[in-house]
Order: C-alpha cells, then structure tokens, then sequence
C-alpha cells in the first residue's frame, strides 16, 4: 500500500526544463515507498513519458475533453493523451473550474471520457475562501463530489481548498483531517467497498517542511503538488514524507 504523490506541473516546462525535471524525478524516485505521478503541460506528455519509461515515475495530463474526437479547436481529448503516454489526468482543478468555467457536469463527463480512454482521474474539489469563512466549506466539497463524480467512478479524488494553493498557507491538520473523513464517508455512501480504497490525496501549498504532517494525516492517501513540483529535489523531499499506508486511501 503506498502513498500517491502527484506533481501538477501548470503552465511551466519548455522542453529541455521539462526534460531535466523529468529526469530528476527518476534519479530520485527509485526505491521511493510512495507512487509518483508528474503531470506536464500537454506539449511535454511524450517528451516526458519517454524519459519516464520503465521507471516507477508515471505521467497525467492535467485536463481532457469529454469527447475522445471532433471539431474543438485546442482540446485535447483523453485518447490523445493516453496515446501520448499519460495514465492519469487531473480534472475539475480549480484554475480549470474558476479559469474556464468548468462545472460540476463538466468534469463528470470527463473523468466519463477518461475512463474510457483508460485513464485514472484525479478530480479535484475544494471551497474558496469565502465559503469556509461562511462555514460552507463541507457543503461544498459534498456538493461537488455529489456532481462531479459519476456513478461508476473509479479514481482518485483531490482534496483542494482554493485559498490554500499556491499561497502559501494551509488548514489547519484537524481542518484537513475532517474534511478528508467527510470525502471517505462520502466515497463509501456512493461506491461501496470501492469507496473504502479510493486514494484521497490533499492539495495546497504542501512544501518539504509540512509534508508530513499534513501527508501522515489519517485518510490522507497522498498529495497533490503544484510549486514544490517544480523543482526535483522539493518533490522528491515531499514524496520522501509520505507514510506508507496502512488503511484506506492506498492506491495499488
Ligand atoms: C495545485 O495547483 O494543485 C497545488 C496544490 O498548487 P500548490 O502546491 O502550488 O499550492
């Protein structure tokens, strides 16, 4: 059972930056006991699969069109990414929700089309600022799980509070804690015994120095990590941190 450490690398990484961090990545990540997952921009999928090949570093994209072909100028669609290389994709991050006006439906038909292409989704859901000030932060997440997910899911889910990304701050431990038992309970009233191992990763500003304590958290299966993923030595630390795991939330 292991810990599942993904790397959302944004809008960064032209070629030969994409391809040095790739193969950081590697160096550092034989013999890791957590998974790991770097998930470059589009143009970098193949480059970066093929330097990844054979090593214990899998690749995602970070989003998908819900059909597999047709006339969307600029999509990019599930097959397309998994014939690039990709085994994973994020979807309904929230700089896709906010950024592009994705819905919940949106991503449902996505993480849809991602299966099917054989990807595994990583769905992102989290609440903004102003609704945990509000104390709607729970309502939210269960609303956007609720939406998000469809009925025969089968993935990865990310817990992500919008105000904590890249910013630099976080919740507090018993904040995450509560709000990946929220997640699980949630998962398991869906989807059964599936819902009991579904990995559910946290997001939003981990770093090298909090990593474990936000990482070794119960119900935490991993992390979700934009900044710290771009440089080598920060995700390889972050991964580093994370528990093997002895309860659900384990991804193989
Ligand atoms: C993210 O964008 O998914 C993320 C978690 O970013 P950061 O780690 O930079 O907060």
């Amino acid at each position: 059972m292991r810990s599942l450490v993904v790397g959302n690398w944004k809008m960064h990484g032209l070629g030969a930056e994409a391809a040095a961090l790739a193969r950081g990545v590697r160096e550092g990540a034989a013999g890791m006991a957590a998974a790991l997952v770097v998930c470059p921009p589009f143009t970098q999928i193949a480059a970066v699969a093929a330097i990844l090949a054979g090593s214990v570093v899998g690749v995602g994209g970070q989003d998908c069109h819900p059909e597999p072909a047709g006339a969307h100028t600029g999509d990019i669609s599930a097959p397309m990414l998994s014939d690039a290389g990709a085994r994973f994709v994020i979807l309904g991050h929230s700089e896709r929700r906010a950024g592009h006006g994705e819905s919940d439906a949106l991503v449902r038909a996505k993480a849809v089309a991602a299966a099917k292409a054989g990807l595994r989704p990583i769905v992102c859901v989290g609440e903004d600022e102003e609704e945990r000030a509000a104390g709607r932060a729970e309502g939210r997440v269960a609303e956007q799980l609720a939406g998000s997910l469809p009925p025969d899911f089968s993935g990865i889910v990310a817990y992500e509070p919008v105000w904590a990304i890249g910013s630099g701050r976080t919740p507090g431990a018993e904040d995450i804690a509560a709000m990946h038992a929220l997640i699980r309970a949630r998962l398991v009233g869906s989807f059964g015994a599936a819902g009991s191992a579904m990995p559910i990763l946290y997001g939003g500003s981990v770093k090298p120095d909090n990593a474990a304590a936000i990482l070794g958290l119960k119900e935490v299966g991993g992390g979700l990590i934009g900044g710290a993923s771009l440089v080598a030595a920060d995700f390889l630390a972050i991964a580093a941190a994370a528990p093997a795991l002895s309860s659900p939330g384990m991804l193989h």
